[in-house]
């Protein structure tokens, strides 16, 4: 089919509201007066902007007897050009492709000049979509092909305050002038309700996007100060013991120097652990966390880890008690090491008086439970919940001098998660608390035990 632009002669533009409502007048009124309703309940519906835009196009088409096929322009700033977001009767996909000029082909035109166009006859047809560029035509035959052609066509703009939004552009296949001043004045008043409709959902849009702007740059400004905050306590004290250090006038023993280097190394140390976490926490923000997934011995994984610790942690003592027979799971050796050495090391940090910690690791039918008790701080029943959030911080009373991140957790809840598995806590405050995870472990066909404890 080859529509086409108009020739010297253009085809009749109807300025908005110039023309009589003769249909609206007239016996059939009612039947409009309906599907102007009717049509309006479809765009206040709750569905996808797509799916109301498809059904808008073919609610119109089933109530305009001359319109055997359909399709909405709307307008692109950034690339000014009018491209498809529905149609009816055509092939969406090859119509999607096209991109039109404000001023190519009907809806160009009709977008241009901010009015409707109606051309009555073929010849009027096929004139005002003669100036197609040649690849909009060859997408416009793909997505017209086995229509036939075009007797007479309607472009109706979509307006609202000051401008032209897209345009609503519809086919008669059958009958020469089947378009009446009726069926355009009808589509003109729905045309105004589906540019409204449109209108609000991009300021709706626009709205949320500043409300996620807002909150972003809130967290972002959370983000800084909670840093600033963690990081000047162990830089403060660096710089004081290192500024002692090179006093000249100041002489001190041999033992107290190494005393001033050993807290010097220390906070090195929490700076350093407070930057990976950072880095990790946002290569899982980025949805970068890579795992390499392997046959896992648990028992063999969780003694090492346990022994390291039991090295490092001098006021704790190390209980590790596993089931006989543990499946071997599927995970990342090194990122369930991770998980474990954050648990066991907020174990040992939280219990300030030493004591007990305690490593399990149970199996149920389709997981493993892994779980690090300890006897220290313990956590308020009103910060259970909150405990995987980023940053989190229980600052009160003995502990609010520790220092952390508050990234560990969340860093093992993603790992976890990713790996399929669920982390959660437990706590009596003031006498403990068990941390627990789970990983699946892999269907009777795949697994093997790993054959009783270490
Ligand atoms: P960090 O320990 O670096 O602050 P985490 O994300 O590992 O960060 O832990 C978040 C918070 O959860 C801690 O600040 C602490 O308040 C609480 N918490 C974590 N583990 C324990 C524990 N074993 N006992 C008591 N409180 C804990």
């Amino acid at each position: 089919m080859d529509e086409q632009p108009g020739g010297p002669v253009p085809p009749t533009s109807v300025k908005r509201g110039h023309q009589s409502s003769p249909e609206l007048q007239a016996p059939g009124q009612d039947q409009r007066l309906l599907a102007v309703f009717e049509l309006a309940r479809i765009l206040v519906s709750e569905d996808d902007q797509q799916t109301l835009l498809t059904q808008f196009l073919s609610g119109l088409i089933s109530r305009l007897e001359a319109a055997d096929a359909g399709s909405l322009w709307l307008y692109d700033a950034a690339s000014d050009r009018l491209v498809a977001a529905s149609a009816q009767g055509y092939d969406l996909a090859s119509l999607r492709q096209m991109r039109l000029a404000p001023g190519e082909a009907i809806a160009g035109k009709v977008f241009q000049r901010g009015e409707s166009i109606l051309c009555s006859t073929p010849g009027e047809t096929a004139d005002v979509m003669a100036d197609l560029t040649d690849a909009n035509r060859q997408f416009f035959v793909q997505a017209t092909a086995g229509l036939g052609e075009a007797l007479s066509a309607l472009g109706v703009p979509l307006l609202t305050v000051g401008s032209t939004i897209g345009v609503l552009v519809f086919l008669n296949l059958q009958q020469p002038s089947g378009f009446t001043n009726g069926d355009l004045f009808f589509l003109e008043r729905v045309a105004d309700l589906l540019s409204l409709s449109i209108e609000n959902a991009r300021l709706r849009e626009e709205l949320r996007g500043s409300e996620a702007l807002g909150e972003a740059n809130r967290l972002k400004a959370e983000l800084i100060s909670t840093l600033a905050h963690e990081m000047r306590t162990p830089l403060t004290s660096i710089k004081g013991y290192s500024t002692a250090l090179l006093m000249e006038e100041a002489a001190f023993s041999p033992e107290t120097q190494r005393e001033f280097l050993q807290i010097i190394d220390e906070e090195c140390d929490t700076l350093q652990h407070l930057i990976r976490d950072i880095l990790e926490s946002s290569v899982i923000d980025a949805g970068l966390l890579k795992l390499e997934m392997q046959p896992v011995l648990l028992a063999r994984l969780i003694q090492e880890v346990v022994d390291d610790m039991a090295r490092r942690a001098v006021g704790c003592r190390f209980v590790v008690d596993l089931a006989d027979r543990l499946p071997v799971v599927e995970a990342d050796p090194e990122r369930i090491t991770q998980v474990l050495r954050n648990l066991l090391d907020n174990a040992v940090k939280y219990s300030p008086g030493g004591g007990l910690i305690m490593v399990r690791a149970e199996s149920r039918p389709e997981e493993v439970v892994v779980s690090v008790a300890d006897q220290g701080v313990g956590i308020a029943p009103e910060h259970l919940h909150q405990l995987f959030e980023k940053f989190f911080r229980a600052k009160t009373g003995l502990i609010q001098h520790i220092v952390g991140s508050g990234l560990g957790l969340p860093i093992s809840h993603a790992i976890v998660e990713s790996h399929g598995g669920r982390i959660w806590a437990e706590s009596v405050s003031g006498q403990g608390s068990t941390f627990y995870f789970t990983l699946p472990v892999p269907g009777p066909d795949h697994g093997s035990d790993e054959g009783g404890a270490e």
